[in-house]
């Protein structure tokens, strides 16, 4: 039988996608922004596949991105709405935020004094958000450097103001005791009140990333910053239990992205023959074996090696030796009429069987983001509507 073309894709469910920006919008509700992540090519997803579904989705205010390219290529999908920029801009780069109508989180000196003298020279605003350190340690200005910023803002007549002010949690994900969320939230506020004695008032709010969203609306303020929910996942098992345990739905989020592939050869291995690189694996008695031309070049983590298992007509199969770069042998003793260009499922449903993300992620010893992120940009994304 001739192999068909592709042998290996994604598949992004449109429909799946729109149930998952509803469902954010109806969290949100009706008078906040919502500002849908599409960093790391869309969670791994496909960014500009993913950016020109959000187009048609009224409900989505904003796109957020990590880096300029990034930036770029959601303009070059089509997004004309409002793009925020998570991380940090070079210096050299920075006109490229009027150009484009990017709005960056400012969390150092230098970058607010180059937006500042951006704007003087185009004599226009631009909108900043300021991102404040309230404990995760991470991007983010503290408490002691709120008046060197006011004095910043103020100095340039066409900045004067950050239309935003920003925090992200540090620990809402791993855990159901959301005391360190709390605390802040505490400290945010106080930042706040700090700096509009300064003479500073943001006019919106955001904190909330998609575990504060689904728990916590004390977070969610003016606009929500939601990645992974979009994508139909949740951040963790801690938050899917606790919004479980406040009596939530548990089909709140449809997982968009399925992985596929084809069996590219089948063969018949003897008892005591090895498998892969390493010899790490040696069957028992007679073993078919089918090769899948996919590896952890393709995202597939070489830690899965020995651990992972696959979907072949609605049953599992699982691998066998170490994951390649390009290949994957799994066993299919088990299963019946295996055939040369069968379908397999890496992530994805097949009969009553599925494979997800986060059994990869387990599997693996990562996490589900890890998973999705690191999906090959190179694969083909087919939109199934
Ligand atoms: C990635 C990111 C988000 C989205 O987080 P999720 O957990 O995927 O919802 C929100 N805010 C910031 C600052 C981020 O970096």
């Amino acid at each position: 039988m001739a192999l068909t073309h592709p042998l290996q894709w994604f598949e992004l469910s449109c429909a799946a996608l729109r149930k998952n920006v509803d469902a954010i919008a109806r969290l949100a509700g009706r008078d906040r922004q919502v500002a849908v992540c599409v960093k790391a090519n869309a969670y791994g997803h496909g960014l500009s596949e993913i950016v020109a579904l959000l187009c048609d989705c009224k409900r989505v205010d904003y796109v957020t991105v990590h880096s300029l390219d990034e930036a770029i290529a959601c303009r070059n999908a089509g997004w004309q709405k409002r793009l925020m920029l998570l991380g940090p801009v070079a210096t050299r780069q920075i006109a490229l935020l009027s150009e484009l109508d990017v709005e960056p989180l400012i969390f150092d000196r230098e970058t607010l004094a180059a937006v500042g003298k951006l704007s003087d020279k185009i004599k226009r605003p631009i909108r900043t958000h300021l991102k404040l350190e309230t404990g995760t340690g991470r991007q983010g200005i503290s408490t002691r450097e709120l008046p060197t910023f006011a004095a910043l803002y103020k100095k340039y007549r066409y900045l004067r103001r950050p239309y935003g002010a920003a925090m992200h949690f540090a620990n809402i994900e791993d855990t159901t005791s959301h005391e360190y969320a709390e605390e802040q939230l505490r400290r945010f506020q106080q930042m706040l009140a700090k700096l509009e004695k300064l003479g500073i008032k943001p006019q919106i709010r955001h904190t909330a990333s998609s575990a504060a969203l689904i728990l916590f609306d004390k977070t969610r303020l003016e606009l929500v910053r939601p990645g992974l929910a979009m994508y139909g996942h949740w951040p963790s098992k801690e938050t899917y239990l606790s919004y479980r345990m406040e009596g939530g739905k548990n089909d709140l989020f449809h997982s968009v992205l399925s992985w596929k592939t084809r069996i590219t050869q089948l063969k018949q291995l003897p008892g005591d023959s090895f498998i892969g690189y390493g010899c790490t694996y040696k069957t028992n008695s007679a073993t078919k074996i089918a090769i899948l031309p996919i590896g952890y070049a393709d995202g597939y983590p070489r830690s899965l090696s020995n651990q992972g298992h696959v979907l072949i007509h609605g049953k599992r199969a699982s691998v066998r030796g170490r994951i390649c770069m390009n290949l994957t042998i799994v066993d299919v003793s088990e299963i019946k009429r295996v055939r040369l260009g069968d379908e397999v499922t890496i992530i994805g449903t097949d009969g009553n069987e599925k494979i997800t993300a986060e059994m990869l992620a387990d599997w693996g010893g990562t996490i589900n983001y890890e998973i999705l992120a690191r999906l090959s940009p190179l694969v083909v994304r087919k939109v199934v509507f």
